[in-house]
């Protein structure tokens, strides 16, 4: 009986990864459903058609955008959105956002958000799931993206909004990296954290139209000037990281952002560098997965209890912290 469940299950796997390496869109949609439900049957699904799709035929480009709220991000998204699938590509849209850094509801989940792109049956849109921890959206998103390069989408892109540690997530994540900015005062360059400076690929200083065309050119030379003074890393070509205007509402500037994404690409492409991230990404993913998982462990039984009981007993000035912590990580290395 076990064997014929177990074959059964086989099967469905296999013909999920079928269905979504077809790019059936709603065996994609059910896919992300399965990752990112806590279910343990659901979880040892979800492994077993990772693991199944493991090798996608080609590989996406997926590429990281962050920015503050009203920066004009889903503007962007819409329009270089609607330009890559008016080229003919497919084009997957998600997420990533702790739940709880936001005042209401999902950052996709209002559909006027991207409308006539979520129409486009070239794209394909996901709102971020109502999870409030960041390390378990972290991995729904990675494995979201997984699905969608499986799906063979061409460009998936990743969004957040900048609240802290999601832009690292996103970075880690993706083969490009893009920071989308409001035109500014020069005064207002410091508010950019210079660790969120040094992730980026391309600073793209949007709504350089109409009366703000000339604070946003002032603002892309600011950044240009500052992007100057950064150490220049392994992965960049000569010129990059750099800043350009944008106007996602005038649709201005998109394809050359394009074209300096595509050259970005091709160049790390070509000298090593995109498939050395790729192997560190999964380096990188893997070791937070153990992390987490030994953090779970520990609110479980009999760890819990352990940790309890020697909790106590320091407490109470029976035994050091730092004895009673070696005593509890020497027990845990005997278990594991
Ligand atoms: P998000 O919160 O980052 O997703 O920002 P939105 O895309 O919702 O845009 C916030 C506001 O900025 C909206 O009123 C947009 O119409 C406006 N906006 C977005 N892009 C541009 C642009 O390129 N130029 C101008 N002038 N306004 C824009």
């Amino acid at each position: 009986m076990q064997t014929e469940d177990r074959a059964a299950q086989i099967r469905a796997t296999q013909i999920r990864a079928t269905q979504i390496r077809a790019g059936d869109r709603r065996a994609l949609a059910r896919a992300i459903t399965l990752v990112e439900s806590a279910r343990a049957d659901h979880r040892a699904e979800a492994l077993a058609l990772l693991a199944n799709l493991r090798t996608p035929a080609r590989e996406a480009l997926r590429i990281g955008l962050s920015g503050t709220p009203g920066v004009g991000k889903s503007t962007f998204i819409e329009t270089f959105g609607l330009m890559l699938t008016g080229q003919g590509l497919r084009v997957a849209v998600l997420a990533v956002d702790p739940s709880s850094a936001r005042s209401g509801g999902s950052i996709l989940g209002d559909k006027t958000r991207m409308e006539r792109l979520s129409r486009d049956p070239l794209a394909f849109i996901r709102p971020s799931p109502s999870q409030t921890q960041l390390g378990g959206v972290a991995r729904r998103t990675r494995e979201a993206v997984a699905l969608c390069e499986a799906a063979g989408f061409d460009v998936v892109l990743i969004e957040t909004v900048g609240v802290g540690q999601s832009e690292t997530v996103v970075a880690e994540l993706s083969d490009l990296f893009l920071l989308l900015l409001a035109p500014a005062g020069g005064d207002e360059l410091q508010g950019v954290k210079r660790g969120i400076m040094e992730m980026a690929d391309l600073i793209l200083v949007n709504k350089a139209d109409g009366d703000l065309k000339p604070a946003a050119l002032r603002t892309v030379a600011d950044y240009a000037g500052a992007l100057r003074l950064l150490r220049r890393r392994p992965q960049d070509p000569p010129g990059f990281p750099k800043a350009l205007p944008v106007s996602a509402l005038a649709q201005e500037g998109l394809e050359k952002a394009w074209d300096d994404m595509q050259a970005l690409a091709r160049w790390r492409k070509a000298n090593g560098h995109w498939a050395r991230t790729r192997a560190t990404q999964a380096r990188h993913w893997f070791e937070e997965e153990v992390r987490r998982g030994l953090l779970a462990a520990l609110q479980t039984e009999p760890q819990r209890g352990l940790m309890a009981g020697y909790g106590d007993r320091v407490a109470k000035g029976e035994i050091t912290a730092d004895a009673a912590a070696a005593e509890m990580l020497r027990l845990l290395g005997r278990k594991a």
